[in-house]
């Protein structure tokens, strides 16, 4: 195979504002022996809550294959077609397919943090009890604690897109900032069919992305 060379990275970089309330699970065991049952999840140092980027990424993935990839998604795997043209494996990368041609993937998620110094994350956090209805009878179980992020938190997100020789970098970019729309137009997080995780992007595209100049507050 051919070495690919790279062009440029392309930086799509911006906030991420939750429109309703964000449940990003964690496992409750990194937070503390006795704690909530339902977890959000936090940096276990400064407790933030923040964005995986490999939730973000993943989201952003399911998104863009419902729309390109339908016909070739069987039982829930991520498309694993490498095929040339299919700019789901070209961005992302095939799935279990360690052997094919379209070099490394494309693109880069960081986690997405809402860090403020000085400031309370408790703050941004609410408990929220939620029934759960048993399926086979329809009665309602009894409530448990959920945690969550409020609504009007604002995460700074960066995604950061590989450009190679013979790249549609104008199809790249297109398609990433499509699949932010649809996330928009869906949800991100858990319970999306509760009406959470409706959330808002701002952003700005950097071409070329030299890396972010490190702002006062940068934590
Ligand atoms: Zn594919």
């Amino acid at each position: 195979m051919a070495t690919l060379k790279l062009i440029k990275h392309v930086g799509i970089v911006g906030t991420i504002e939750c429109l309703t309330g964000l449940r990003i699970g964690g496992a409750k065991e990194d937070i503390e022996i006795g704690g909530m049952d339902n977890p959000i999840i936090r940096d276990p140092r400064t407790r933030w809550p923040y964005i995986p980027g490999s939730s973000l990424k993943g989201k952003l993935r399911s998104a863009l294959e419902y729309k390109y990839c339908g016909s070739k998604i069987n039982s829930g795997q991520p498309c694993g077609c490498a095929d040339n043209s299919c700019v789901v494996c070209r961005l992302f990368g095939p799935h279990r397919k360690p052997h094919h041609g379209l070099g490394p993937t494309r693109v880069l998620v960081r986690d997405a943090r809402m860090d403020a110094a000085g400031e309370d994350p408790d703050r941004w956090i609410e408990v929220k009890s939620e029934n759960m209805i048993e399926r086979s009878t329809g009665v309602a179980t009894n409530p448990r604690p959920v945690e969550r992020v409020v609504p009007g938190a604002k995460f700074a997100f960066e995604i950061s897109v590989r450009i190679f020789e013979g790249d549609n970098a104008d199809q790249l970019i297109a398609t990433v900032k499509e699949g932010l729309g649809l996330i928009e137009a869906e949800y991100l997080g858990a319970s999306g069919s509760r009406g959470y995780g409706k959330v808002r992007f701002d952003y700005t595209v950097l071409d070329p992305f030299v890396g972010r100049v490190a702002g006062p507050s940068a934590g």
